[in-house]
């Protein structure tokens, strides 16, 4: 035992973490700590039987290290005792899973494929997407909570590729700790004027369908003690998952934004599949009772505008209706092509002449400007090369 109660070992401990939260580091698997919650990181500490006495104030200090400062190697924890230090790096690291491929698009925009481990070592890697947004005085990242997605929203690419898993809380907060790594979002070169001012669930998979884990990733990246994202900037985006739709807002107190596109069942059958069993009726009463909702937290309507599908004046003015008494706001998508879809976005005047309708009955409209189209990184686009990789991967497997 050291002075402060912490066994030495050559072999790391028995944590009982999933598979998919661990690295290959100096040849020995470790679990990552990057991406835990305070439960957790204390969970981990007792495993290289750190004091029980000492184990609240170890978790604050590796909290802080890791969603405050944003370290990759606990030599950089200053304030943490060189025994721990060592202790820790024996045991585990706080490796982020590996960016796959990178691409910056000609308007800022970045997206990052991201590898994650699959459920188990007979399976290759998944991928998931997750997209920066730089705008004026803010920035958003747009995270994916699942790898693939089962709902086939017909104007979506990500809905055209199946469903592989469900993404763990940690994985969803790495997203945040790649991101913020890359573009050097972190206090020694930001200080508080961070480049992460947003984040939007709106990247691959419907997040209501993996809520624990949604839950969980919102809790640890809103911590004011580490990564610091006020819930306020936290919108989390559902094709229409009614049940869990108030757990969502008691369970998190983020955003909500609904992937609502049509005005009447019969077209919404069609763009959202999902409707057939949640029709706009149950939908949006989901939405008046959402906890927390208010002018001041509206909640988001987003309407990809889909030409001679969905974009008449007639179904502007069936939206306004429809939305009355919510505390709404109304987000116009021009829908960004992708390989294969079946739509072509709607001409610029009859946008325009739809968000005048919006925005006379006294709603908020703005027009989302397409960004990053260039390297598909625009809504409603993300597709991950999970699936592309499944042959090669089954292939190599089988040689
Ligand atoms: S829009 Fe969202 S819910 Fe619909 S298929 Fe795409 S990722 Fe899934």
């Amino acid at each position: 035992m050291t002075e402060i109660g912490i066994q030495k070992s050559e072999k790391p401990p028995q944590f009982p973490l999933p598979l998919r939260g661990r690295v290959r580091v100096g040849g020995i698997e470790r679990s990552s700590l990057a991406g835990l919650s305070r439960k957790e990181l204390a969970e981990a500490l007792r495993a290289i039987n750190v004091e029980e006495g000492a184990i609240k104030m170890r978790v604050e200090q590796l909290w802080h290290w890791i969603y405050h400062q944003g370290v990759i190697d606990f030599a950089q924890m200053k304030n943490v005792a060189k025994d721990l230090r060592e202790a820790l790096a024996a045991a585990y690291s706080l490796a982020r899973p590996e960016i796959a491929t990178q691409q910056v698009s000609v308007d800022g925009t970045r997206k990052w494929l991201i590898a994650l481990p699959a459920d188990n070592l007979a399976q290759k890697s998944h991928h998931v997407e997750c997209v920066y947004i730089p705008e004026q005085g803010r920035g958003t990242l747009c995270v994916s909570s699942q790898v693939g997605c089962t709902l086939n929203c017909t104007f979506c690419h990500t809905g055209t590729q199946r469903l592989v898993r469900n993404l763990s809380a940690s994985e969803i907060v790495a997203q945040i700790l790649i991101a913020r790594d890359d573009l050097r979002d972190w206090p020694p070169e930001r200080g508080e004027n961070r480049a992460i001012t947003n984040v939007v669930f709106m990247g691959m998979g419907e997040p209501l369908y993996n809520l624990d884990a949604v839950t969980k990733a919102v809790t640890i990246m809103a911590d004011g003690e580490g990564l610091s994202i006020s819930k306020r900037k936290i919108t989390v985006s559902t094709a229409g998952v009614v049940p869990q739709i108030e757990k969502l807002g008691k369970g998190t107190g983020a955003m909500l934004a609904i992937s609502l596109h049509a005005t009447n069942d019969e077209l919404r059958n069609q763009l959202v599949p999902l409707n057939k069993k949640y029709g706009i009726n149950d939908l949006l009463a989901a939405c008046r009772a959402y906890p927390g909702a208010s002018n001041a937290r509206r909640i988001t309507f987003e309407y990809v505008m889909l030409k001679d599908v969905n974009d008449s004046v007639a179904e502007a003015r069936a939206l306004v209706k429809l939305l009355k008494n919510i505390p709404a706001k109304i987000n116009l998508i021009p829908f960004n092509p992708w390989p294969g879809s079946n739509y072509e976005c709607s001409d610029w005047e009859r946008i325009e002449r739809f968000s005048e309708v919006v925005f006379n009955a006294g709603y908020a409209s703005p027009v989302r400007t397409p960004r990053g189209r260039d390297i598909l990184a625009a809504c409603g686009q993300l597709k991950s090369a999970t699936e592309k990789l499944g042959y090669r991967a089954r292939t190599l497997q089988a040689e």
